[in-house]
């Protein structure tokens, strides 16, 4: 339903859950988050948003004696996603956050994205449905993969981690991964220790925005428009790489495009 990733300077959790918080407009069943540490932190939630904060804001570490550590869910005045944002262990280059509007597999903790495999060493999230899921969960399965979701888009990651495993750059894995998929996808993927940001989409809306410290990554504008108003939108087929500093867009072929960067003119 709505995608949010995030690389640059600043807190990448705080800037994943003000994304997922701008998107709950759109309606959603599930929230959750990953971010590239090494291995990856990952933490996803059936129901509101703030189930997901109340969670991470009590990962805070049991020493931290920083601003907001007497707070608790329970005290008064807890904001959780303010509190969130210091969950312990959160510190990676760069995330990716979904509020999920579950498709195939009801709304459970296992169900919400993002969708991890190995050990923690790549994670995805995905708006849209993967119609050919079954085939690829059999061959999968077959291949000694265990599966931790009913969801279509779990192949994905695994998918993948396969071709990491054969000896493919991360890119390269990507790419392999996401021309094997039939249906509709928006799909951001971060890896454990990594700044890059990994996008594709079909039928499904992406779009860059281009910050002052970094580059965000969603399914909507209004996910990071309190943040910058300078955009590019990818189109079908399309694929792009996020470092905080420079982003590069290629076609299906794998040949680089130049996309327009636009203002938006609307207020966050
Ligand atoms: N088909 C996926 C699922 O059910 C993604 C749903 C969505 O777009 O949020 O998990």
């Amino acid at each position: 339903c709505g995608i949010i990733g995030y690389t640059g300077d600043g807190s990448i959790l705080e800037r994943l859950l003000e994304g997922l918080s701008n998107l709950e407009y759109r309606g959603y069943d599930s929230a959750g988050v990953a971010v590239a540490t090494d291995p990856l932190s990952v933490e996803k939630r059936e129901g509101e948003l703030s189930n997901l904060a109340i969670t991470l804001a009590e990962d805070r570490g049991q020493n931290d004696t920083g601003a907001g550590a007497d707070e608790s869910p329970d005290a008064d005045g807890f904001e959780p996603l303010e509190v969130a944002a210091d969950a312990t262990g959160f510190d990676g280059p760069a995330g990716i956050g979904h509020t999920r509007w579950s498709t195939h597999g009801p709304p459970t903790d296992a169900n919400a994205h993002p969708h991890v495999a190995g050990d923690g060493t790549v994670a995805v999230v995905h708006n849209g449905i993967i119609e050919n899921y079954r085939v690829l969960r059999d061959e999968l399965t077959a291949a000694g993969v265990e599966f931790r979701s009913e969801t279509d888009t779990e192949v994905v990651p695994h998918l993948i981690e396969r071709e990491r495993r054969d000896g493919a750059e991360r890119e390269t894995a990507f790419r392999r991964a996401i021309d094997r998929l039939e249906g509709s996808y928006a799909i951001a993927a971060v890896f454990a220790g990594c700044e890059t940001i990994f996008g594709a989409r079909r039928e499904s809306p992406l779009v860059v925005g281009f910050g002052d410290g970094g580059t965000y990554l969603a399914s909507d504008v209004p996910a990071f428009l309190e943040r910058t108003n300078r955009v590019s939108y990818l189109d079908d087929g399309e694929f792009v790489a996020c470092s905080p500093s420079s982003v590069t867009v290629t076609d299906a072929a794998g040949t680089e495009v130049e996309k327009p960067v636009e203002t938006v003119d609307w207020d966050p």
